[in-house]
């Protein structure tokens, strides 16, 4: 079978949930990179950056920004508020839950586990049982669990357990951000970690960390040196960075940033829910199941690959056919989903192109299913 593009018009498109696709005017400052970071002008990009992430977040202290991918920033949340010895409780429904787990442990944590189905959402009852089980002092959890497709439902975890536990509470909300709700000072969590090349539609290299009040006056003494927030934070209000940032990042950073809040944050979540929608109908017409019914993600959506399939092939003749670029599953799940990212700039007409892309992959690979029958569903929820 043919698997490599004939096609010399196509362009490649990303449908994977990081990186995703970088809008032109964003590329173009990265581009220029001629910035010098000890500036008047670089300090002023810079402390917008934390306003608006601040105001994204809803964070009153504003986000520390980091050069480095989002596990650094994951990194920095357990170097700066655990010791040692610590018990912590992780929630692993799938492969970044068990980051955090394989974190907390290379530093010396006693790394406690909710461990569910890969593809489940975990309730707040679950986790307030497992926290008055382990008395941890910090719960580590996703808003969004990439790998599977599943949003955790953290304002009602939250709102659960934070009157009854008074550790605290740490969110990779890397993949969520932009796509899902976060009010992370309402909701008393105390550390959001998020990642350039997810919702923020610019390249990977800059990574978010914010902080409540209660996680700055529990700063631990570990050694510790590039991920230094008390030193960073300080530095960074001062007008400085402590090391030399990713700036041609930060000044793309700003131009989405401030054009996403121009569209106003709640309305780019409420466009995120309808691409997830659009393609969740899709998936219906074709016939094709989600991983996790029970809370799809509104970044991405995984698919279960029909029993026919080799889904292996599957991403491969995408991208080398299609030029469109999906992410199989993981571990367990791999060649069993497909990933598919509408998470960040992505607009609707990407949406339907990423179907009709699956649709001639899933024919090419022997999938009986009518041509367009897709790409008619998400249209029809769209209109
Ligand atoms: C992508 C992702 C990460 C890892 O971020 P990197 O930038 O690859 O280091 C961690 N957690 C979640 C939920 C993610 O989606």
């Amino acid at each position: 079978m043919l698997m490599e593009t004939t096609d010399p018009f196509l362009k490649t498109r990303l449908f994977c949930p990081g990186p995703t696709p970088v809008p032109a005017e964003a590329k173009q400052v990265a581009a220029e990179a001629n910035i010098y970071h000890r500036t008047e002008q670089f300090y002023r990009e810079f402390q917008r950056c934390r306003e608006l992430l601040g105001k994204l977040i809803g964070a009153k202290r504003r986000p520390c920004i980091l050069t480095c991918s989002g596990t650094g920033a994951m990194e920095a949340a357990v170097t700066n508020l655990t010791s040692a010895g610590d018990t912590v409780l992780t929630i692993n429904a799938g492969k970044f839950g068990e980051r955090w787990a394989k974190m907390t442990n290379a530093y010396g944590c006693d790394v406690r586990t909710l461990a569910l189905p890969w593809g489940e959402p975990c309730s707040p009852e679950q986790v307030s049982e497992a926290l008055r089980r382990e008395r941890p002092k910090a719960l580590f959890f996703q808003a969004n669990e990439t790998s599977t497709g599943t949003y955790f439902p953290v304002k009602e975890i939250c709102k659960k357990i934070r009157s009854e536990f008074d550790g605290l509470i740490i969110v990779d909300a890397i993949s969520s951000l932009c796509a899902h709700p976060m009010d992370m000072d309402a909701w008393g969590i105390d550390a959001v970690v998020a990642g350039s090349q997810k919702g923020f539609g610019i390249p990977p290299g800059l990574a978010f960390i914010a902080l409540s009040e209660r996680a700055w006056g529990r700063i631990t003494s570990r050694p510790r040196f590039y991920f230094d927030l008390p030193r960073e934070e300080k530095n960074q209000t001062e007008g400085q960075t402590a090391w030399t940032p990713a700036s041609s990042l930060v000044q793309a950073l700003k131009v989405n940033l401030e054009y996403m809040d121009q569209i106003g944050f709640d309305n780019i979540i409420a466009h995120h829910a309808n691409c997830a929608a659009a393609v969740r109908s899709a998936a219906e017409a074709l016939d094709l199941k989600l991983l996790s019914p029970k809370s799809p993600s509104q970044a991405v959506t995984a698919l279960l690959v029909p029993q026919a399939v080799d889904g292996k092939k599957l991403t491969k003749i995408l991208a080398s056919k299609y030029k469109t670029v999906f992410a199989g599953g993981q571990d367990a799940l791999a060649g069993k989903i497909i990933r598919f990212s509408h998470l960040g700039f992505v607009d609707r007409f990407d949406v339907l192109t990423g179907i009709a892309a699956l649709e001639f992959a899933l024919a090419d690979l022997g999938y009986k299913s009518r041509l367009g029958e897709g790409v008619k569903a998400a249209l029809k929820k769209m209109s």
